[in-house]
């Protein structure tokens, strides 16, 4: 290399494959491309009701909706918050709202109401789409609720009602035009610190995300795919990687609300499903449990999984391999402030290494930086992973000082990742730096519990780490310096913070310290903490 080369040039990876163009088009209008040519084909279909969607339907009732939406009232970059489960529903939803300027931000529905209010005020959202149970949650908020079901509640819009008014209102009257550099959607992620945070993403940022992700399907399998549609949908990867990806390639998506394994696998065969986006905790239920060994597997039509969200140990890929022979592991790595995948394989050699992410997709740039210094690191050293591309986020919504610690000067994501590229441009992530928990593949902000242990009359400080745990990835576990003259015990602290949080977020561990080990500047040490725990853990 030249002496006059800067390192940072050198050490900046890019895809193997050319560069794909971004069409210049809002989401919506880039996964219906051709959509007419496929009006009788089924787009979604419920896996347990049977309720389904053809491409027909999904087109009209997301002109519908978009159209609705705007009679209501709902503005350009106005937020609306949908508290649902995996519904038909939820992609004519949410790109109806997209459609009609509006900015998407899917609700866990675990959540509880203080949770959803917190989102609700955090994206200053005005209307909220949800369902007969979880209207309980969302009812106190004094927004309009667009209601799905059967029965409509008084005081609120049906949304059946609803489509139908939106074939009696006259779009162009109410028309503002929607553009590629629009926000379309506010996901809402930790990030690499504090609490959870709007991600704002714009049609553009999906667009292109979808641009980089689908570029190797091959012409062939377009019209052929029928995807599992399990992965939550408020999540990013559950919107853009399984509804528009699969729209986009006029697949089917076979609709699942949970996970339970039974059920997953009579509808994995039922439905005859070829791909199925999962998490590890699955594929472990698939190499562990013995309901698997109750089906008959050579009926199943499945020809790849993917496995994204959280780590997959190694020996659970193998014995998955050895189980399902045939059956393609696609791994995958993303973030939300990416707008969903980020690596995957990227065609040309077919598939990435094993246990590896994947490969740096077309249009995408990489580095990997010393967290210390922020040097870039050469081949096979590992270092947090940095992204550029069109599809990083614009920010967090209405948090700057989050924004400019995460996206620098020169336009690079900084993940919180750890990882590294090797010789063939495989990369692979070895650990996490930021504070993130993964529980499940479900984001748990440690500051977030943290503010709630604080707010216990007996807590003096506390400090969330994650510790590793073979089912979930990892769980919550708290150090609690209890008041002088406390009396709760931990399993009342574990208590007390399931009583206040959604399940997935519970503390499933809690010590009692006499203090916090914190940074001269009062951050909390929290990678001694969680060596401490994993030491005690063992012995
Ligand atoms: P989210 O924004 O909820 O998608 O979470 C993104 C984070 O999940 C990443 O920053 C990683 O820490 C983690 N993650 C996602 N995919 C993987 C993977 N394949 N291997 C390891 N960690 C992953």
């Amino acid at each position: 290399v030249a002496e006059n080369v800067p390192r940072e040039i050198e050490q900046v990876f890019r895809s193997q494959h050319p560069a794909v163009p971004i069409p210049d088009i809002t989401l919506p209008e880039f996964v219906f491309k051709d959509a007419e040519l496929y009006s009788d084909k089924v787009a979604f279909v419920d896996a347990v009701t049977g309720k389904y969607y053809t491409y027909g339907d999904v087109i009209r009732n997301t002109r519908r909706f978009s159209t609705a939406l705007r009679s209501l009232g709902l503005r350009k970059g106005s937020v609306v918050i949908v508290v649902l489960p995996n519904v038909a529903e939820y992609g004519i939803i949410a790109l109806g709202i997209m459609a009609s300027g509006g900015v998407f931000s899917g609700a866990n529905p675990a959540l509880h109401a203080s949770e959803i209010r917190k989102q609700v005020e955090a994206s200053d959202a005005k209307l909220i789409v949800t369902n007969k149970s979880n209207y309980e949650k969302v009812k106190d908020l004094r927004l309009p609720i667009i209601i799905l079901g059967e029965d409509p509640i008084e005081g609120t819009i049906h949304w059946d009602g609803l489509l139908e008014a939106g074939d009696r209102v006259r779009l162009h009257s109410i028309s503002e035009e929607v553009n590629q550099e629009d926000l379309c959607a506010l996901p809402f992620s930790s990030g690499t610190t504090g609490i959870s945070k709007g991600v704002m993403l714009t049609h553009k940022n999906l667009v292109a995300n979808l641009c980089s992700t689908l570029s190797n399907v091959p012409p062939e399998a377009i019209g052929k795919v029928t995807t599992l549609g399990l992965i939550p949908f408020f999540h990013i990867y559950g919107i853009t990687g399984i509804c528009c990806a699969t729209l986009r390639n006029k697949g089917k998506v076979v609709v699942i609300n949970r996970f339970e394994l039974r059920m997953f696998l009579n509808v994995l065969i039922t439905h005859e499903v070829t791909f199925a986006p999962i998490v590890p905790p699955i594929i472990l239920a698939l190499v562990k449990n013995p309901i698997v060994d109750e089906f008959d597997l050579r009926k199943l039509k499945l020809e790849a999984i993917m496995t994204a969200a959280a780590p997959l140990a190694p020996e659970i890929l193998s014995a998955f391999e050895k189980k399902f022979p045939g059956i393609h592991v696609q791994e995958a790595y993303g973030l939300t402030e990416h707008s969903c995948i980020t690596l995957s394989y990227g065609g040309g050699r077919g598939t990435a290494k094993k246990n590896s992410v994947g490969m740096v997709l077309p249009n995408l740039e990489l580095k990997f930086i010393d967290p210390d210094t922020g040097r870039p690191l050469p081949r096979n050293t590992p270092g947090e992973l940095c992204v550029r591309s069109k599809c990083v986020m614009k920010g967090y919504y209405k948090n700057e000082e989050e924004t400019l610690r995460t996206i620098d000067k020169d336009g690079w994501l900084h993940t919180g990742d750890i990882g590294y590229i090797d010789d063939d441009g495989d990369v692979f992530i070895v650990d996490r730096i930021k504070e993130l928990i993964k529980y499940k593949g479900f984001q748990v902000a440690p500051a977030e519990l943290e503010a709630t242990l604080l707010a216990h009359s007996s807590v003096d400080d506390a400090a969330v780490v994650p510790l590793q745990d073979e089912e979930a990835g990892e769980i919550p576990a708290a150090w609690v310096v209890l008041k002088p003259g406390a009396k709760e015990t931990e399993g009342d602290i574990m208590e007390y913070v399931a009583a206040n949080v959604a399940g997935y977020k519970k503390v499933r561990a809690v010590r009692f310290v006499d203090e916090i080990p914190k940074s001269p500047s009062g951050k909390i040490l929290r990678r001694l903490i969680r060596d401490e725990i994993q030491k005690a853990k063992r012995g």
